[in-house]
């Protein structure tokens, strides 16, 4: 028999050299001080440009027939967060940014019978309109003003060249942001080729601006759903070019090619995913044994959570509620449901402008923190006819019923702020009874038969991604981890990383942070070596353990 404690003490061994190697990256590109950084990249980017946000776009998860089954079927995500809907019930949207928003192409022949060649001869792309590319490029320096910290990463590494040799197949929305992330990958060494991982969400100028420099894009604003897969297919089938690295954002990537190119992952070195979804595909193909190369889970990075979802959803729900409705929020009465990352960033924004916020919550803790932050906590069926607005941030299904609904005041506000379209009973008010009238884009009354109206944004799906912009700060923090979690996968020793599922190191989220400390001026305090001894800590961090909730 062994010895509990003694095995005990091997895995903790162990565990702390894994961690000690897993570091090696972060360590490298973190020796650069934050003045130091500050140093390098403020001043070098400013430009004639002001910063405009362009924002996040809201996903289309297109559905693998043969495959619904088997991810619809899944229990939730370690717990937190649901996967409530099919994959087909994501929420989709027409307008994703400000440039394909003014994109007024009348052009309708399918990009796909179409060969262009950029200025440099290259035909190996299939985009919207090449003769977009140069308001394409301004759109990638506008961008590129509010993601300094990206930036600097780039300065900082592109004379190693980690990336090189690597050839990065990607499947995420192509927006001014990614693009930013691209060619910082490619200024690392990489190779791309990439697709959208939305049919909706790609910015064609952006898209243009990338295939002219080079890179290959397959990918088009209002693609068919044939379109999206012969998009995946170009990207990855190609003659003289294989894939050994994969960034994901939804997992429709990866799963494709397991099915269509499952050699492919021999020379695969990592995958690196960042969405709810393809996370919850990984963590199941991982759970039955079919994970065949170590992938990175950015989605639940401290850097990704604790900002993605908290202030850009602070910062975003007024602009969603605002663009859509010319209403005044102060002295309204409303009630967020949810008071998770996403439900304390858009109970904040509400209460700043002074309307008197109530939260629901069926978790206490949430609860607790929601009435220690001044909120009432109140059951929606108790509230429900003097609500002015409701705003949904659960992930969860069936939060607001057609019961609910019925029992509303003229002229209330439902909107929902959750990734899925399902929190709201839409479909339940989709009766011969009820009449929808558009009455500006993204803005609908569903009017009941004694003429009282409910105003419903965005038929129910994401307020924020399909009706405002979001930052370009934040999706600066997210495309750092992203570049973190490539550059760490690719250079990674054999054995440090096996088949299964990882969060990013720590302290490759501490070095994230510090990059983008250099934006607000602000600087850190330094452990003496006294103090650093008496917390048990490394002067250059992590600062925190694992299971720290921050
Ligand atoms: P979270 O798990 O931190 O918070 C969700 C909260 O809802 C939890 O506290 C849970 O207890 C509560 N909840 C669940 N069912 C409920 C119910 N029936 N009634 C009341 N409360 C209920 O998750 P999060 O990070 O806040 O994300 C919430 C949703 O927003 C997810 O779907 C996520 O994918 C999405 N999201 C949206 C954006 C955006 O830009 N709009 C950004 C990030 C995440």
């Amino acid at each position: 028999m062994t010895d509990p404690a003694e095995d005990g003490k091997q895995d903790m061994k162990q565990a702390s050299k894994e961690a000690k190697e897993s570091e090696n990256v972060a360590e490298k590109y973190s020796a650069m001080t934050v003045s130091k950084i500050s140093e390098m990249n403020m001043g070098e980017l400013s430009s004639a440009f002001s910063a405009v946000p362009t924002h996040k776009p809201v996903k289309k998860q297109i559905q693998f027939v043969e495959d619904k089954q088997e991810f619809s079927r899944f229990p939730t995500k370690a717990g937190r967060r649901s996967l409530s809907r099919s994959i087909s019930q994501s929420s989709t949207d027409s307008c994703s940014s400000a440039a394909s928003c003014t994109d007024s192409s009348d052009d309708e022949t399918s990009p796909r019978d179409k060969t262009p060649v950029n200025s440099k001869g290259s035909s190996d792309f299939c985009v919207k309109s090449i003769k977009q590319a140069e308001f394409g490029r301004r759109e990638i320096e506008i961008a590129e003003q509010d993601m300094s910290a990206l930036i600097s990463l780039r300065k900082r590494a592109q004379s190693e060249k980690p990336l090189a040799g690597a050839n990065i197949v990607g499947c995420t929305h192509i927006t001014a942001q990614t693009a930013v992330l691209i060619e910082t990958l490619v200024a690392l060494g990489a190779q791309c080729r990439w697709t959208a991982c939305n049919i909706y969400s790609t910015q064609n100028a952006v898209a243009a601006a990338l295939s002219e420099t080079g890179v290959a894009v397959f990918a088009w604003k209002g693609e068919s759903e044939d379109d999206f897969w012969w998009c995946i297919n170009r990207c990855v089938n190609t003659e003289g070019w294989q894939p050994n690295m994969i960034l994901d954002d939804g997992g429709d990537l990866t799963h494709w090619m397991y099915k269509k190119y499952p050699n492919v992952f021999k020379k695969i070195r990592g995958i690196v995913e960042e969405s709810v979804t393809g996370v919850h595909r990984l963590y199941q193909l991982s759970k039955a044994g079919k994970l065949c190369v170590p992938a990175m889970n950015v989605n639940d990075s401290v850097t990704k959570q604790k900002f993605d979802n908290l202030y850009c959803c602070r910062e975003s729900i007024l602009d969603g509620l605002k663009r859509t409705t010319d209403v005044m929020f102060g002295g309204k009465q409303v009630v967020v449901c949810g008071y998770g990352e996403v439900g304390k960033g858009c109970c904040a924004a509400l209460k700043a402008l002074g309307s008197v916020v109530s939260i629901t919550e069926i978790d206490p803790i949430c609860a607790l923190q929601a009435c220690m932050d001044g909120f009432r906590v109140v059951k929606l069926n108790e509230v429900i006819r003097q609500v002015d607005v409701i705003v949904t941030c659960t992930g969860n299904k069936n939060v607001v019923t057609r019961d609910q609904l019925d029992r509303m005041k003229n002229g209330a506000i439902v909107c929902n702020m959750g990734h899925s379209n399902t929190e709201i009973d839409v479909a339940s008010l989709r009766t011969p009874e009820l009449t929808w009238e558009r009455v500006r884009s993204q803005v609908d009354h569903v009017i009941w038969p004694d003429g009282k109206r409910v105003i419903l944004l965005a038929e129910g799906r994401l307020l924020n991604l399909s009706c405002s912009t979001v930052p370009t700060f934040v999706l600066s923090i997210t495309a750092t981890t992203q570049a973190l979690a490539l550059i760490e996968l690719y250079n990674a020793p054999e054995g440090r990383y096996k088949q299964d599922v990882y969060l990013l190191p720590k302290k490759m989220d501490e070095y994230v942070a510090s990059l983008h400390l250099t934006t607000f001026d602000a600087h850190l305090t330094e452990l003496s070596d006294e103090q650093a001894k008496y917390l048990g800590l490394n002067k250059n961090g992590p600062f925190k353990p694992n299971y720290y909730r921050y």
